[in-house]
């Protein structure tokens, strides 16, 4: 299912972001359909610099222009702005957003489906990686506990699908301001100024 939105993805150097890394903590930035992600990589002076913006375009690759990077930060903190206007278009990453509907069954008797490929969710709760992560050991501890493969893959799927129905769902909230205290409670200062001061989240990767 196309979202409605792209993301726009790079690593740039800590010394480019305006002094905004000042702790190893994710921060994030939301306002006027726009995401923005702060993750600090202080052990190799970088920053993760991702946004999120609303987009109708679902081309898997989408052209995208500098202007119109700027555009989807327009009203942002100025250093948000100044970082967007410093990156080199030709590292950032540029993809359409998309997920899947949950799915009724991830196995046969002999192969199992996992990570993404059993259910991609939306990246706005930072859960895919940390959920592939999770398939595998619930993968390796139905194996070792069920009698048969074809068991193992039923119990498996039995302890697993549960959780990443719920985060495909929830996954597909978080995008306006109004709905982040409900995903990320108690975390969305009372003194917030739209778009601009940072909501602190560590559901993310
Ligand atoms: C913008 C964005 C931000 C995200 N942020 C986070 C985050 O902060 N935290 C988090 O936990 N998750 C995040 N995710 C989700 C995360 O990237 C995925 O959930 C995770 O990569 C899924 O891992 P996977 O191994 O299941 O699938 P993939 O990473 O997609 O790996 C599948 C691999 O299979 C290869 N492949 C496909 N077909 C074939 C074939 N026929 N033959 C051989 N190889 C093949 C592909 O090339 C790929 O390398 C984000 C996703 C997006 C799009």
């Amino acid at each position: 299912m196309f979202s409605g939105e792209h993301a726009y993805r790079v690593v740039i150097s800590a010394d480019d972001a305006h002094g905004l890394v000042v702790d190893d903590n994710l921060r994030m930035y939301i306002g006027k359909g726009t995401k923005v992600y702060l993750l600090p990589l202080r052990h190799r002076n970088q920053v993760s610099f991702d946004i999120t913006a609303l987009n109708p375009d679902g081309t898997w690759a989408p052209k995208v222009s500098k202007e119109s990077l700027l555009e989807t930060v327009s009203g942002f903190d100025e250093r948000i702005v100044n970082i967007t206007r410093g990156l080199d278009m030709n590292t950032v990453n540029v993809r359409a957003v998309y997920d899947i509907d949950p799915v009724d069954s991830w196995h046969t008797d002999s192969v199992v489906l996992m990570g993404d490929a059993a259910h991609s969710m939306l990246h706005h709760q930072g859960q895919g990686a940390n959920s592939a992560i999770e398939d595998a050991g619930a993968l390796a501890d139905a194996v070792t506990q069920a009698a048969t493969v074809k068991e193992a893959l039923a119990l498996f799927q039995a302890t697993r699908k549960p959780v990443t129905d719920e985060l495909q769902r929830i996954s597909r909230q978080g995008w306006i301001e109004e709905e982040v205290n409900d995903v990320f409670p108690g975390q969305k200062p009372t003194s917030q100024k739209p778009a601009s001061a940072p909501v602190t989240a560590e559901a993310r990767a």
